[in-house]
C-alpha cells in the first residue's frame, strides 16, 4: 500500500524543563525503525528547545496555530514562525481545542489551507463524542468534520487525518481494532468518493485515544489503520514500545 507509519506524540499541556530533557533523552536513545515517522508535540514553550536537542529524524509539531502571518493576535502562533523555528508539522482541530476553545469545522479547515500555503504539514484531528457514537452519528460527525478541511485545501500531500473519538481520549477506553478500522475506511472511502482515489489510497490515517504499548499492535494490524496519534503514553517509556509497533 505504500503508506509510511506514522507515530505522534501530543504532550498536550504537559512537562517542565527537567521533563523535557529526559524525554528528549529518551527519544534520542529510540531506534526509530524504516518506514515509520515520529513527530512528538511539546507545548509551545519548550518547542524550540525540543527541535535544538531532539535527534533530526524525528519530527517536531506544535498543538496550534493561527490563519496569519503575523500581526495584534495576543497569544496566538503563526506558521510561518514555526518554519521559522524549524518546526514541520502542526496538530490542528484536536477535540480539546474544538471542545474547549470552541473551534468550528470551518476554523479548522481554514487553519490547516494556513499552515499547508506556510509549509507546515498538518496532523488533522477528527472524531466523535460518545452521545454521537450511541446515536449511530459518528460516520455524520466524521465526515462533516473532514469536509471542513477538504473544502478548504487542494493538495492532501502533507496531511495526516487523526480519528481521535473523543470518548477514547485520555479515558483508558481504547477503540476495538474493529470499531477504529470500520471507521478508517469510511473516511477512506469519504475522500474517494469526494477528494479523489489517489488522495484516498495516499492520505495516512492514524488513530488516537488511550494507545498504550500493549494496545498498538492489534491496532496496527488493521489495513487503513495508518499510525497513532498518542497523548499519556507518549509521555512514558512505552511510547517506544507504540513507535515500534508495526514491526
Ligand atoms: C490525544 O490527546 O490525542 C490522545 C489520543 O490522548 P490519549 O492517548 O491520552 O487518549
Amino acid at each position: 500500500m505504500g503508506r509510511n507509519f506514522f507515530v505522534g506524540g501530543n504532550w498536550k499541556m504537559n512537562g517542565s524543563l527537567a521533563q523535557v530533557k529526559s524525554l528528549v533523552a529518551q527519544l534520542n536513545n529510540t531506534v526509530i525503525p524504516s518506514g515509520t515517522e515520529v513527530v512528538i508535540s511539546p507545548p509551545a514553550i519548550y518547542i524550540d528547545r525540543v527541535r535544538q536537542e531532539l535527534k533530526p529524524e524525528i519530527g517536531v509539531a506544535a498543538q496550534n496555530s493561527y490563519t496569519k502571518a503575523s500581526g495584534a493576535f495576543t497569544g496566538e502562533i503563526s506558521p510561518e514562525q514555526l518554519k521559522d523555528l524549524g518546526i514541520d508539522w502542526v496538530i490542528l482541530g484536536h477535540s480539546e481545542r474544538r471542545e474547549y476553545f470552541n473551534e468550528s469545522d470551518e476554523f479548522v479547515g481554514e487553519k490547516t489551507a494556513h499552515a499547508l500555503a506556510a509549509g507546515v504539514s498538518v496532523i488533522a484531528c477528527i472524531g466523535e463524542k460518545l452521545e454521537e457514537r450511541e446515536t449511530d452519528k459518528t460516520t455524520e460527525v466524521v465526515t462533516r468534520q473532514l469536509k471542513g478541511i477538504a473544502d478548504k485545501i487542494n493538495d492532501w500531500t502533507n496531511v495526516v487525518v487523526a480519528y481521535e473519538p473523543v470518548w477514547a481520549i485520555g479515558t483508558g477506553k481504547v477503540a476495538t481494532p474493529d470499531q477504529a478500522q470500520e471507521v478508517h475506511a469510511t473516511l477512506r472511502k469519504w475522500l474517494a468518493d469526494n477528494v479523489s482515489e489517489s488522495v484516498a489510497e495516499s492520505t495516512r490515517i492514524i488513530y488516537g485515544g488511550s494507545v498504550n504499548g500493549s494496545n498498538a499492535a492489534e491496532l496496527a494490524k488493521k489495513e487503513d489503520i495508518d499510525g497513532f496519534l498518542v497523548g499519556g503514553a507518549c509521555l512514558k517509556p512505552e511510547f517506544s514500545n507504540i513507535i515500534a509497533a508495526r514491526l
